[in-house]
């Protein structure tokens, strides 16, 4: 049989999904067995002229993580679908702007400003922001333009399949690799590695009355771990994210930050969380709800965590 060619690539990722993959531990070898890598820049030593030689869709499966921050990302996302029969959106960033996304509440400039000026480890006595093209003498340097806001991949190009998670467990990515090699692959476009029920409905917690008193941060108490982490007053957003993650950060008395993404049919899934806050808060009056929503720490960062790419906001508005 012949072998798949396959690829991975990081674009704006902190590398937690290259992890995952590796973390499939003796897999790595039974996916070595039916596949070659391609290119994997966290692993192997292939250039970027490498994939620009190789024939259009001759790259069975690529595995894209990260978001699109920059102009070397697009490339990179527009390089790949060219050469990629199925591409897939792997992990949070790529299928939904993820962490790198809540970079869309700030303008550009202000991020520049931060990282490079007002920093207090930066030292830059001149005030020189990084220019994506500078000359010195014969040479020209080129760096990526850095973009006004965060993409999630299919802003950039069509997406096959989506994987979410941050990053996705091991076993969700070897059950969609054992999918991908026996070529029974699901309708292009399918979100895989997920359950369609909620979080809350694989999680083994006793809930009662789904009434919430206060909020707390999670250094402020320690919660039981028998009952809903919600109910106790944190912020788990199980009732609006997909399961499939095995509950994991539950089981670790940690409560859900929903990086699997919405549930099928909500839009947008920290809308649809603030929705459910307004159904939870145990107080009547408008001005004790509002004490209680106000023990809320940074609440667009916490409900839109993973999806800011994806929400209708998209992110602040740039002048
Ligand atoms: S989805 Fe999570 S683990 Fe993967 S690159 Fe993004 S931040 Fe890292
Ligand atoms: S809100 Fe969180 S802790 Fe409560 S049942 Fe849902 S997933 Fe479990």
């Amino acid at each position: 049989m012949r072998k798949l060619r396959l690829a991975s690539y990081w674009a704006s990722a902190c590398g937690g999904c290259d992890v995952a993959i590796l973390d499939t531990n003796e897999h790595i070898l039974d996916i070595a067995a039916v596949a070659d890598i391609v290119f994997w820049p966290v692993a192997v030593d292939f250039k970027y002229s490498d994939v620009e030689a190789y024939d259009d869709r001759s790259i069975d499966v690529c595995l894209f993580h990260g978001a699109v921050r920059n102009s070397e990302n697009e490339h990179l996302a527009r390089l790949l679908r060219q050469k990629s029969e199925v591409l897939v959106a792997f992990g949070s960033c790529a299928v939904s702007g993820g962490i790198p996304a809540l970079a869309n509440f700030k303008r550009r400039e202000d991020i520049l400003n931060r990282v490079y000026r007002e920093s207090p480890s930066t030292e830059n006595p001149e005030s020189v922001l990084p220019q994506p093209h500078f000359t010195a003498g014969d040479i020209t340097l080129d760096l990526p333009d850095f973009y006004r806001r965060v993409y999630a991949l299919d802003d950039i190009v069509p997406v096959d399949y989506y994987l979410p998670g941050c990053p996705p467990t091991p076993e969700r990515i070897w059950e969609v690799f054992e999918v991908i090699v026996s070529g029974q692959l699901p309708p292009a476009g399918s979100t895989v590695g997920v359950a369609d029920h909620s979080l809350c409905h694989e999680c083994s917690r006793v809930k009662k009355e789904k009434k919430v008193k206060t909020f707390y941060r999670p250094h402020e108490i320690i919660p039981d771990r028998e009952n809903c982490l919600l109910e106790q007053g944190l912020i788990c957003l199980g009732p609006v994210t997909r399961g499939g993650c095995g509950a994991r950060c539950i089981a670790a008395n940690m409560a859900c930050r929903g990086c699997y993404g919405p549930m099928p049919g909500i839009i947008d899934q920290g809308a649809k969380f603030i929705s459910t806050l307004g159904s939870i808060i145990d107080e009547d009056r408008v001005e004790d709800a509002g004490a209680v929503i106000d023990r809320i720490v940074d609440p667009a960062g916490t409900f839109f965590r993973f999806s800011m790419a994806k929400s209708l906001l998209k992110g602040a508005r740039q002048p």
